[in-house]
């Protein structure tokens, strides 16, 4: 399947001036073309390529690419083509892109600002998210909060990778035991990026 390739708009068709053509001899009859090609991903056009254009004779039907025009003609060519103006829907596909970073950002920013709430305001059912002492990952859910300190219950099984510990986060994983932890060894070990996330329902 082709899902890259190129498609290109039609900008301008704009009459010339004083032109002959070359090959019917009739005047003011010629027309340039101009037209600006796009790169395009899965049919959306992702960004502009560059502008091109042609002449034709509307009496003859004679066309001619910038190559083959006439010096006079080519002139008036040169200056249509750089009038010409491209539609901005060439860019969609950057524009996405943009709109999707963007997101990206700003639901990432969202996500730390979250695990700070819930640091500052525990609630009980957090799961905290950690890294273990041997490189694995795994989660404390929380149990009980007193005005200094918190109670988690560790997860049984840890995990390689990060990304995977919602595998992992299931109600009978939690053993029965809790581990009372201060308020501010908690938060040292979010600093320390030892917890790294929280999550709530
Ligand atoms: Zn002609």
């Amino acid at each position: 399947m082709i899902f890259f390739g190129t498609g290109s708009a039609n900008l301008d068709s704009v009459k010339t001036r004083n032109i002959i053509c070359q090959h019917c001899n009739n005047q003011d009859t010629i027309y340039i073309n101009i037209y600006r090609k796009h790169a395009h991903v899965f049919w959306i056009p992702m960004f502009p390529l560059g502008k091109s254009g042609s002449s034709y004779c509307t009496h003859c039907k004679e066309t001619l690419s910038p190559k083959q025009m006439p010096e006079a003609l080519k002139m008036q060519y040169k200056n249509i083509k750089g009038e010409a103006k491209g539609p901005i829907w060439q860019f969609s596909g950057l524009l996405v892109l943009a709109l999707l970073i963007g997101f990206a950002i700003y639901s990432g920013g969202k996500d730390k600002e979250n695990t700070q709430l819930y640091l500052s305001a525990p609630a009980v059912g957090d799961i905290y998210e950690y890294k273990a002492d041997n490189g694995s990952y795994s989660t404390m859910k929380l149990e009980k909060v007193t005005s200094d300190s918190l109670y988690l219950s560790l997860n049984d099984y840890e995990i390689s990778k990060k990304s995977r510990l919602y595998k992992i986060d299931k109600d009978e994983n939690y053993s029965e035991i809790t581990y009372g932890y201060s308020k501010n060894e908690i938060s040292q070990m979010q600093k320390e990026g030892i917890i790294f996330d929280i999550n709530r329902d």
